[in-house]
């Protein structure tokens, strides 16, 4: 189906709303029916007739047509967050006894959704790196009913094989879901490698404008159908219609806004390879990426995500650098119009904050919509003042000069 199609016309039955262009926003929480008979009808479709928003709500009924059309699935559901569509998602495929095996790293609240709380529910789980195939094959049990997978992750940026894993899996009747937040639909169809579920926060690319919270699942009817029969409903995390319009405004701007960033992203990462302040990039299509051959294989291009590790002693510089930045705003999440900076010693004020899993001196930078050379010249001016700052070490000013 043409792109152009999904996201300006699929979906918008506009003979049914005065030929408006635009959908209007179905701000009701139920419909009537004119006889019973006809409330009857409508009942036993709960899912695509109008009946209580909870179930069908005209504005959010387009979005899960052009949801399900960007990847190539039969059928979407949209939800009220990414995590609440990560947890209907994963807990639908799963029961008391069965065991998971998923990415080692998979975003925060996934991972304790799988450790916190399925754990009470008596779902067990295997935690392995992702980066190599053999990893799922060895943690695989009797009881494995569920793979999942986040690809890249959106801190350091490691990939799985797609195509690799999802065949050990259907093999073995195991599910597969992936978080394929970090691509969007349009850098990753990972239903055509295989897998079985892709969910997303469409907090970050797919609405695209920091000004919504919303996920998204993707699906065969069939899996589609049993998670909205049980999770989506029972749960009920559903997106109103406000947001719904909100996420159906960013997607028409979806393939401009991801090639943009695209190509801002290697103008940045160009940048960045040759400051000598920076220790280490983590970028999928980054040179010195070590799995950049598979993400040259599955991914379509880059996102415009990217970390790397400031030459710093400790974390005084690391403040210092990331309180000069002017433009990239201090903060978390990702995927909108605008930069953004997050320094992951940011996240721990203790006195062992070299201690952490994750590099301490790990700073994650999203490349929003502006003018790439505004960015670098933000970038420069700060990369300026901390080195010029007091805090900066002789031994830096030494082992640079080589
Ligand atoms: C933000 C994020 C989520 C959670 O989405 P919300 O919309 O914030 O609930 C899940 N996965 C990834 C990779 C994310 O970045």
């Amino acid at each position: 189906m043409d792109l152009s199609y999904i996201l300006n016309h699929l979906g918008e039955e506009r003979a049914n709303y005065l030929n408006a262009v635009s959908p209007p926003i179905f701000q009701t929480s139920n419909f009537t029916f004119n006889s019973v008979s006809d409330l009857r009808t409508s009942i036993k479709d709960e899912m695509n007739i109008p009946f209580y928003t909870r179930g069908c709500n005209p504005t959010v009924s387009i979005l899960r047509k052009k949801i399900a059309a960007l990847e190539g699935a039969e059928d979407a559901l949209v939800m009220s967050s990414g995590s609440a569509a990560a947890s209907a998602a994963i807990i639908s495929q799963l029961a008391a006894g069965d065991h998971l095996i998923s990415v080692s790293k998979p975003y925060s609240w996934t991972f304790k959704l799988i450790t916190l709380f399925l754990d009470r529910f008596g779902v067990e789980a295997t935690f392995v790196d992702g980066t190599k195939v053999e990893n799922f094959e060895n943690a695989i049990k009797p009881n494995t009913k569920l793979i999942v997978l986040e690809s890249p992750n959106s801190l350091t940026f490691e990939l799985q094989d797609l195509a690799a894993i999802s065949s050990l899996a259907k093999f073995r009747n195991i599910t597969t879901v992936i978080d394929n937040s970090y691509c969007s639909p349009l850098n990753q169809k990972p239903i055509e490698l295989g897998i079985d579920l892709v969910f997303h926060s469409a907090t970050k690319y797919l609405a695209g404008h920091s000004d919504a919270v919303c996920g998204v699942i993707c699906g065969s009817t069939e899996k589609i159908k049993q998670i909205f029969a049980s999770e989506f409903m029972t749960l009920g995390a559903i997106i109103s219609p406000n947001d719904a319009f909100l996420l159906m405004r960013g997607l028409r701007t979806l393939p401009l806004r991801m090639e943009r960033v695209s190509k801002s992203v290697f103008k940045i990462l160009h940048y960045l390879e040759k400051n000598e302040n920076v220790a280490k990039i983590y970028h999928p299509f980054s040179e010195s990426f070590p799995q950049l051959a598979l993400a040259n294989k599955q991914m379509k291009s880059a996102s415009g995500l990217l970390s790397f590790e400031l030459k710093a002693e400790n974390r005084e510089e690391v403040d210092l650098f990331c309180d000069s930045l002017n433009t990239f705003l201090l903060a978390c999440s990702w995927g909108g119009h605008e930069s953004l900076v997050f320094p992951i010693c940011g996240l721990d004020d203790s006195a062992n904050y070299k201690d952490n899993e994750l590099p301490w001196n790990l700073i994650r930078i999203n490349i929003g919509l502006e003018d790439p050379q505004y960015l670098i010249d933000d970038l420069d001016q700060a990369f300026k003042k901390y080195r010029n700052s007091e805090y900066f070490s002789t031994a830096n000013h030494l082992s640079d000069s080589h």
